[in-house]
């Protein structure tokens, strides 16, 4: 065995370790989006329950109006009522009944009126109690979902950490200038920096290899890289 096919064999190991490691890696990174997913639909939901507080607000505050122009009304007709008794000339009398008469019928339209909005208000109301459940469970969920995404990616951490030291004590049996260059492929490259040689071709990335370039890797005098992904590659006997 050529001290080229040496190297390569320990490289072989190292780079189970580096390919779960990136693998590992890209799920790590994914961690915070899916945190950022979560909070961004709980955002949401409780701006959807603030809209419908809102909405119950302008309701109440609707039937308030009203109720207090309803007692304004009343309390007018109340005090023409008493005027009618002391009213002098019957042109007076007639006008003053005339005013009772059409603030009495302003005042069953009112009522109508709160009648409709408190039906609305109580409707409303369910709504918003409905949603405010709703949203407590999702909190819930939430929090639950936060605690797992927390675990996991302590464990993601834990296991990388493992697998970085592993992939150490391996490579410091391979030759500093081979492993030099295999580190720089293998950041560039995703977590794999060798490829093994199938029917004359990179399993890597299906480059179909030279003749001459099969030559060299049987041959191996010296590191080969695939001309088409610069993963290095090796043939399995
Ligand atoms: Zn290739």
């Amino acid at each position: 065995m050529t001290e080229i096919k040496a190297n390569i064999e320990i490289l072989k190991q190292a780079q189970e370790l580096d390919w779960t490691v990136y693998h590992s890696g890209q799920r790590l990174i994914e961690i915070p989006q899916e945190r950022d997913r979560l909070k961004q639909t709980l955002e949401s939901e409780k701006s959807h329950l603030k809209q419908l507080q809102d909405h119950l607000t302008t309701l109440q505050l609707k039937q308030k109006e009203k109720e207090l122009e309803l007692g304004e009304k009343e309390a007018h007709i109340k005090k023409l009522d008493g005027q009618l008794a002391q009213v002098k000339t019957n042109k007076e009398y007639s006008a003053m009944q005339q005013e009772v008469a059409s603030l009495k019928a302003d005042n069953s339209v009112l009522e109508e009126e709160i009648i409709r909005i408190m039906d609305e208000v109580e409707a409303a109301q369910e709504e918003v109690k409905k949603e405010s459940d709703r949203l407590k469970e999702r909190e819930k969920h939430y929090q639950s979902q936060e605690v797992e995404l927390a675990s996991k990616e302590k464990k993601l951490n834990e296991e990388i950490e493992n697998l970085l030291k592993g992939r150490e004590e391996i490579l410091q049996r391979v030759d500093p200038e081979i492993r030099g260059k295999y580190e720089i492929v293998v950041k560039k490259k995703e977590g794999v920096a060798l490829a093994k040689v199938l029917n004359e071709t990179c399993s890597a990335c299906q480059m179909r290899l030279r003749p001459q370039l099969l030559n060299e890797i049987i041959l191996a005098a010296d590191l080969v890289a695939c001309e088409n992904c610069y993963r290095f590659l090796y043939i399995d006997k």
